[in-house]
């Protein structure tokens, strides 16, 4: 539900609200907005080769990396007190530098692991097998997480969700087209098999596939995903146990520390029977399927080769990535997410000011008053469902910056007289230990989902919440130096963006607490689903490279989020105007710098790999499509730049106005 934002900047110097640098004026606005807006920008940042794409946020997200590194260098000019969060940072961060210490290792640190793995093993002990797994180093099968339940917003529930398969999308398993990339896979598998020193890698990689296939074919797609009742299926503990014997789960519960449950979301009952038949099938051949999910999910923390095995395959192949990131990126990201509040206590004190908080607010005030404008004057919805909209909109809660309380890690040990490996273990199994408690219990709504040196921004459609992290609060989101039309175009629209995914394809089927309910009339949702269908033909018709189309239903309820945000955020700086028309700055009008700053968000960089990966697994439009594509329904836009033709120009009657 993120809006995966936008670019740079830092906070310690000036940054202009729009630079005409980024500007490719030799581009007409009307043939490709997005070109005009920043095909200087993408002149000036030629790919890095650790990059697989590289936008205007990860300017951003890069200072803010060097932010972090910087608080993580200042942590050891004191002396972190043994148990404290500067000691567990500290010692985490460079565990993850010590090549010296990794390459010696090897992959010493995993044999524990991969020892546990025995043909002898009975019902029970492979079912403490699998949840030890679940728990502490990866997903078979399936991933195990607590959320609130879908029906009862109030109360956590466990989520049996599917999971299990390496290159985490069933298209690479089945789709004709993806037969290098499986070939690719195959080569990864028999070389970390190799390396570990099993006798027959060859018969490894038959035997992984043949499972991971078999997951494949039984998980649902990404836009079937789209659905929440396609993975809402609660059962009973009694019907979990008869329906997938191969699982011990009172055994399993034990392990994963799960407290006494009388219903668990079995959500994908297809894939959790292949678990339970390849659990009772083949012992050789599931042995090579749980070694090698933990040779996959140890890979990034051992010596250099299996990290360049893992990079090879996962960011060459997959993302056309020409080099890993440096291994200060890699090992920061460790306990930047581990450890993430604590990291973001620091980074608040240091980096967020409280005045950035106030401005927000008054923003998502501003923006929250448009969007129930536009719902008012909506012409394809009753005033029956528009009142429930309403309340829907003024009940959302609204997160900015960081958590009032922060998580206490005090019961988190890390030890650097033991590996990596095995200290990454450990915080994973805290991590899973910390969100099973919470199944069957009330629903602590003051948490937060992103950390706040997170650079993105959330909207959760189990709680009707938005939250905003601090890190998203600079430049070019928001800027302080900026003038309004610059923050609305940026900030305003990812606000919009975010209370728009409340009312999207999947958003509208929550009411305001959080439940799966249908609050809307017959008539209108059927008006809505005819308004969305035409964005997704719109979308289906993008060639985002030479025979590849964008999936305009998997990527709708963005599109929608994008279009509401982008309208929403134009009428609050509207508004905000009260009538009077600024003088252009730069040469430019209120409205062309509102659009500017909005295209400026997405100015990036892509290799054709990604293009082809995040088509399939992301659900946002690519950048351009971000711009050029939202932008051709709005009608203000097209006032703006005095567009009345072109490749960007669509007539009044092909447009789609949702919200
Ligand atoms: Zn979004």
């Amino acid at each position: 539900m993120g809006v995966m934002a936008a670019c740079g900047g830092s906070v310690e110097k000036r940054v202009p609200g729009i630079d005409p640098a980024n500007f490719d004026l030799s581009v007409a606005p009307s043939e490709d907005f997005y070109e005009y807006a920043t095909g200087g920008w993408q002149k000036a940042h030629p790919l890095k080769p650790e990059f697989a794409r590289f936008g205007s946020f990860d300017v951003l997200r890069e200072n803010n990396e060097i932010r972090i590194r910087d608080l993580f260098a200042a942590l050891e000019g004191t002396t972190s007190a043994p148990g404290s969060v500067g000691q567990k940072i500290g010692d985490l961060y460079r565990l993850g530098l010590d090549s010296v210490r990794l390459n010696t290792e090897r992959l010493e640190p995993l044999r524990q692991d991969l020892g546990t793995i025995a043909p002898s093993l009975g019902r029970a002990d492979l079912s403490r097998l699998l949840a030890g797994m679940h728990r502490a180093v990866g997903s078979p099968f399936f991933t195990p997480f607590v959320d609130a339940d879908m029906t009862d917003s109030s109360t956590g529930m466990l989520y049996l969700y599917q999971a299990g398969i390496g290159m985490g999308n069933r298209d690479y398993y089945l789709d004709a087209e993806n037969e290098a990339i499986r070939t690719a896979y195959r080569a990864y598998i028999e070389k970390v098999f190799t390396m570990a020193g099993y006798g027959d890698p060859k018969a490894a990689v038959e035997a992984v596939m043949e499972i991971e296939t078999r997951i494949a074919e039984a998980s649902l797609s990404t836009v079937e995903l789209r659905d929440p009742y396609a993975s809402y299926n609660k059962v009973s503990v009694e019907t979990l146990k008869a329906d997938y014997p191969a699982i011990d789960w009172d055994v399993w519960f034990e392990v994963m520390k799960v407290p006494a449950l009388t219903h668990v979301n079995a959500s994908h009952p297809k894939v959790l029977s292949v678990a339970n038949d390849v659990l009772s099938g083949d012992r050789t051949k599931l042995d090579y399927y749980l070694a090698f999910t933990m040779l996959d999910a140890a890979a990034g923390s051992l010596d250099d080769d299996m990290q360049m095995a893992s990079f090879e395959f996962y960011g060459r192949t997959m993302s056309g990535q020409q080099e890993p990131r440096p291994r200060w990126k890699r090992a920061l990201g460790v306990p930047n997410s581990t450890l993430g509040e604590a990291v973001g206590e620091m980074y608040v004190a240091k980096y967020f000011p409280p005045a950035s908080k106030e401005r927000m607010l008054r923003l998502v005030g501003d923006l929250q008053t448009a969007l129930g404008q536009h719902i008012e004057n909506l012409e394809w919805m009753s005033d029956e469902t528009k009142a429930k909209a309403l309340e829907k909109l003024a009940t959302f809660t609204v997160k900015i910056g960081y958590p009032d309380k922060w998580k206490d890690y005090s019961t988190l040990t890390i030890d650097p007289a033991l590996s990596y490996w095995h200290n990454i273990k450990r915080a994973n199994a805290w991590h899973s230990d910390d969100t099973m408690s919470e199944a069957g219990r009330p629903v602590d709504r003051t948490k937060w989902h992103m950390t706040p040196q997170t650079v993105n921004a959330y909207y959760n459609p189990l709680s009707n919440e938005i939250c905003f992290p601090a890190a998203i609060l600079q430049p070019p989101f928001f800027n302080p130096d900026a003038d309004d039309a610059v923050n609305y175009g940026a900030i305003g629209v990812v606000i919009g963006h975010e209370m728009t995914h409340g009312f999207d394809d999947m958003g509208r089927q929550f009411d305001k607490q959080g439940n799966l309910a249908d609050w809307w009339t017959e008539a209108d949702a059927a008006a809505f689903n005819k308004l969305a269908d035409v964005l997704v033909a719109q979308y289906d018709a993008i060639e985002v490279q030479p025979g590849l189309m964008a999936n305009g239903r998997f990527s709708l309820g963005e599109n929608i989020a994008d279009q509401g945000g982008l309208r929403v955020a134009h009428t609050a700086l509207r508004n905000s105007l009260g009538g009077v028309e600024p003088a252009p700055i730069d040469g430019f009008t209120v409205d062309q710098r509102f659009y500017l700053a909005y295209a400026t968000l997405w100015a990036q960089n892509i290799r054709d790999e990604e293009v082809a990966r995040l088509t399939k697994v992301d659900e946002h439009s690519l950048g351009k499509w971000r711009v050029d594509g939202a932008l051709k329904n709005i009608e203000a836009f097209y006032r703006a730049f005095d567009i009345t033709g072109g490749a960007m120009y669509l007539p009044p009657e092909q447009r789609v106005v949702i919200w």
